[in-house]
């Protein structure tokens, strides 16, 4: 397989040598530097790159050239090399034309020149790109393999199991790919074993279920300690905050996620309204700094083991998982977030992974290359996914109800939806029918005022209708409102159920009707339903989980 590339345009022939000297020094074992001198130039490289198939890592280019500057540049590098990460070097009088490119151009980063000493002004910033663009193209740079068919759902389950939880493969589609038949052919697998998933100086797994996959590539997916400070349920952005301010604060402290750390936060394709992150971020990126954070401070971290059951043993606090296991521990907090809802429409269900998909992550994204894509929802979550597809679809048909979306999704999305060549919005729409033989080929669309009918053919859906909490688990002790929402203090007592709650001092304000167990982050009633707000009450619960433990 090729080496990614890093191309590095400059006009001036003794920058230009300097940047790819540095570059290769640092990255010439995993990458290739190529340099051009112009615009022009860069674009015609480009073009023969993409005619070879080998992808493009990032691009740095050079603000201010004669033919065409390092903005118009990159924002005509799109078309070639749609996920590569873009860099402009820029002088100091030139800041404000990165801000804007930024929005203009989904400019990743600008440098300011002379980036002198690299290590501390060039590769922090080239590593982090890097770092999230392997992310992204997991087929690029990896060893794990995993061989199956593309319609799927078993294939898209583990697909889904790898990204989410940052382990980078390659994917082989049996049908496509002779490498794929050829590996198939060497483990002598029936179709039956398919997807196979061959990890390095490791077994050949066939058809693993998320478990014994977690388990094979040395995930932990049991804990170590008998009894620990606080256990908290949910790896989300809610349970990642939690986990760095217990853990940091010296806390013995567990998190246990049954999909892949990040929760939905991970399956947002740019989050840019989160503090400190003037680009916004994506956030599979967000999820992996936090991980990387939490481990740091020394949390511990179960992995793919579903939390079914709660118990109140006296003071301790024990957490039951699906088959067998626990864990037990002196608090609790739960930040379990919410679950896509699933689209009530005859077909879809059986047709889940398989063309029909809830969320989108980076993998499906770029397999969507010039093909039409339908998206259902109307809010921010939609219109991200929407922009986000467009990079790479033909076509992005955004599905939704009512006749507008001004009340449902911020103005700087539909600013961007509106000027994207390639993305209509279908109004006063909903899907009332999918269908095809053995992936997604039909789509049955209504039209909601005058009840007209049109099947359209389409071979991706993806579907963003909002969420709701999966709590029962709880348990009856734990009070929760009609859907589910968990409540937390002066809610307990306001709500006429002052009853659940038995100590003569009131709640914490995160405390639920049971002593010691807290919520924190979209599971909560009445809670903000964002990032930097489950963040917030994450870090807040831990600070009451302090003054509980206090008190016993
Ligand atoms: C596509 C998309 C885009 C978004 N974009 C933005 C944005 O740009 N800006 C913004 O501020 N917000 C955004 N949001 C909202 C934001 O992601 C959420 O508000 C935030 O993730 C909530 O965090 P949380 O930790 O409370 O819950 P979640 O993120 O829902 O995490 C909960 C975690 O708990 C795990 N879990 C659930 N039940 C169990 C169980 N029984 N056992 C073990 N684990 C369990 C889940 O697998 C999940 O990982 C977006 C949401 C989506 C879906």
């Amino acid at each position: 397989m090729s080496k990614p590339v890093i191309l590095t345009v400059d006009d001036d022939q003794g920058v230009s040598a300097a940047i790819a000297r540095d570059l290769r020094g640092r990255y010439g074992a995993g990458y290739s530097i190529v340099r051009a001198t112009s615009g022009p130039e860069a674009l015609a490289a480009l073009a023969r790159l993409a005619l070879r198939d080998q992808p493009v890592a990032l691009i740095a280019a050079d603000q201010r050239m004669p033919q065409m500057t390092g903005v118009e540049m990159l924002e005509r590098a799109r078309a070639h090399a749609p996920g590569a990460k873009y860099v402009l070097l820029t002088a100091y009088a030139d800041t404000d034309v990165a801000i804007r490119a930024i929005n203009d151009i989904g400019l990743d980063h600008y440098l300011l020149k002379p980036w002198d000493p690299p290590e501390e002004r060039l590769f922090p910033v080239i590593d982090d790109l890097l770092d999230d663009w392997r992310q992204a193209n997991p087929d690029h740079t990896s060893d794990v393999r995993v061989v199956g068919h593309r319609w799927s759902d078993r294939s898209h389950e583990l697909k889904m199991f790898l990204a989410r939880n940052h382990v980078p493969y390659r994917w082989y589609d049996i049908e496509a790919d002779a490498e794929g038949q050829r590996l198939r052919d060497l483990a002598q697998a029936p179709p039956t074993d398919l997807p196979l998933v061959l990890i390095p100086d490791g077994e050949t797994l066939r058809s693993p279920s998320a478990l014994e996959l977690a388990g094979a590539l040395g995930l932990r997916t049991s804990a170590r300690q008998p009894l620990y400070d606080v256990c908290i349920v949910g790896g989300g952005p809610a349970g990642l905050a939690a986990g760095v301010y217990a853990a940091s604060e010296g806390l013995s402290t567990v998190i246990v996620e049954r999909e892949a750390p990040g929760g939905q936060a991970g399956a947002s394709a740019a989050i840019e309204n989160y503090l400190g992150f003037p680009k916004g971020l994506s956030g599979s990126d967000l999820a992996r700094r936090a991980i990387a954070q939490v481990s740091r401070f020394g949390a511990e971290m179960v992995l793919a083991r579903d939390v079914m059951g709660f118990e109140a043993r006296g003071p301790v606090r024990a957490v039951l998982f699906d088959g067998s296991g626990e864990i037990e521990a002196r608090s609790l907090v739960v930040a379990t977030g919410v679950s896509y809802r699933r689209l009530e429409a005859a077909g879809v269900d059986g047709l889940v992974g398989r063309g029909v998909y809830y969320g989108v992550n980076a993998s499906e994204a770029s397999q969507c290359q010039g093909d039409e894509v339908y998206v259902v929802g109307a809010a921010n979550s939609a219109g991200q996914a929407a922009l986000n597809l467009a990079r790479y679809a033909g076509r992005v048909v955004l599905v939704a109800r009512a006749a507008t979306i001004a009340a449902t999704m911020s103005q700087y999305l539909i600013t961007r939806i509106e000027a994207a060549p390639n993305i209509e919005v279908r109004y006063r729409s909903e899907v009332a029918a999918a269908s095809g033989d053995g992936h997604l080929e039909r789509l049955t669309l209504t039209d909601t005022g005058s009840g007209a009918v049109e099947e359209v053919p389409a071979s991706w859906l993806f579907i963003f209708i909002g969420a709701s909490p999966r709590t029962d688990w709880l348990g009856p002790a734990v009070v929760r409102d009609d859907k589910g929402f968990v409540l937390t203090g002066p809610d307990i007592i306001g709500s006429g159920r002052g009853k659940y709650w038995q100590l003569s001092r009131a709640p914490f304000a995160l405390e639920t009707s049971v002593p010691g167990v807290f919520a924190a982050g979209d599971v909560r009633l009445d809670s903000m339903k964002r990032v930097a707000s489950a963040v917030g009450e994450g870090a807040m619960s831990i600070y009451l989980v302090h003054r509980y433990l206090a008190t016993i």
